[in-house]
């Protein structure tokens, strides 16, 4: 197998400058081709099957964490196709850490940037594609910020904004398992009749709405326990009117703000907004990054939605674009809220 593979090209999107605009184009990647990489020893080579798009990763390209000429970061699902590793056989399927590449090596010496850990894969227990969504990072954020910060009680009010996307659907959904009234924002009118009709909210009110603050509070009678933000800006200026005393908030994300030309962190700037509000109300922002919840809350997180998808007691939705060379599009399209459900490249 070994030499079949050498004989094969690695296809690859780089970086290729470190991006200015509010959006991404074809100019900030370049594609590009190289010999597969060689497996050493505590190693494994896999083919890249699933490729997660993430806002995230659109913050480390403007932000330089990125540097012009990398392999574009980005989670993977994978199958093993050569193997010098003691744990993982050929034609194993892995969650990791490839990046934006047909082809990737997981083990010694590969860092996974402290994220989810690599692991493999059993597709009998769960389709392969949820490593990178409702079973991976997006649902162990759901889980991090909605369970272990801000613990949902039954009948609260639990609002979350981009409400049809990636964390959104999993946030709204492990509210209601927990007995609350979940409220979502989401765009269009197709993405909030999803949310309502397939995912069970209570409600789903469109942030397009001329009077968002009016539909909103309408959607929220009795106020808003728990906030889980994904977006800021004019949502987050309607969410805070109805912010109960001790409501409790996750800061999982900014979207609306990540094309900002000003390159201030904006969870200043959300804070300081907020800050009266906070204080007055005696109101819990905790701020989210989920890398700091792997190691504790990887396996709890696992075992809860593991068997909730076996059980069927979850939906999600997942938006599918096929073949790596669609990756800018796809990722362009993700930010621009031109996605149904979450972002994946596939290749297979
Ligand atoms: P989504 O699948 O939700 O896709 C992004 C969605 O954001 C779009 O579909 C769009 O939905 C919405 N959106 C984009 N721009 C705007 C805008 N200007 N105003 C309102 N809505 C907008 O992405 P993810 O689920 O992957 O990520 C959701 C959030 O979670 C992001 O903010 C991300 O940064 C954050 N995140 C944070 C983590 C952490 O550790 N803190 C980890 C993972 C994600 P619509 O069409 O409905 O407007």
């Amino acid at each position: 197998m070994e030499d079949v593979l050498t004989a094969l090209e690695n296809q690859q999107w780089r970086l290729a400058r470190t991006p200015t605009g509010a959006l991404p184009v074809a100019d900030d990647f370049v594609w590009h081709e190289t010999r597969m990489p060689e497996v050493q020893e505590g190693q494994v080579l896999g083919r890249t099957l699933y490729l997660s798009m993430d806002p995230y990763q659109w913050v480390r390209r403007r932000s330089g964490t990125e540097q012009p000429g990398e392999i574009c970061h980005g989670r993977t699902v994978s199958q093993v196709v050569a193997s010098r590793h003691r744990e993982f056989a050929e034609g194993d399927y892995l969650f990791n850490t490839h990046g934006w590449q047909s082809h990737g090596l997981t083990g010694a010496g590969i860092s996974n940037f402290g994220y989810m850990h690599p692991r493999k894969l059993d597709p009998q227990l769960a389709p392969l594609s949820t490593a990178i969504g409702i079973m991976g990072m997006l649902g162990l954020t759901a889980y991090a910020g909605l369970i272990v910060q801000c613990q949902p009680r039954p009948g609260e009010t639990v609002v979350v904004s981009a409400a049809s996307g990636g964390v959104g659907q999993v946030v709204g959904q492990l509210a209601k398992l927990r007995g609350c009234r979940v409220v979502g924002i989401a765009g269009p009118e197709e993405k909030c009749a999803f949310v309502r009709e397939e995912l069970g909210f209570t409600a789903c009110v469109s942030h397009r709405d001329p009077d968002l603050p009016r539909a909103l509070a309408n959607a929220c009678p009795d106020g808003c326990d728990i906030y889980f933000e994904n977006v800021g800006g004019k949502v987050f200026e309607a969410v805070l009117p109805l912010l109960n005393k001790k409501a409790r908030i996750s800061l999982c994300g900014l979207i609306s703000q990540y094309g900002n030309t000003d390159k201030s962190d904006p969870r200043i700037a959300w804070r300081a907004r907020g800050e009266r509000t906070f204080a007055a109300r005696q109101v819990e922002a905790h701020d989210l990054f989920v890398g700091n919840y792997v190691d504790t809350y990887q396996q709890p997180f696992l075992e809860e939605m593991g068997a909730y998808v076996r059980e069927q007691k979850v939906s999600y939705r997942e938006h599918f674009w096929p073949g790596l060379a669609q990756a800018p599009q796809a990722f362009a399209a993700m930010l621009s809220g031109d996605n149904f459900g979450k972002t994946i490249v596939t290749l297979a």
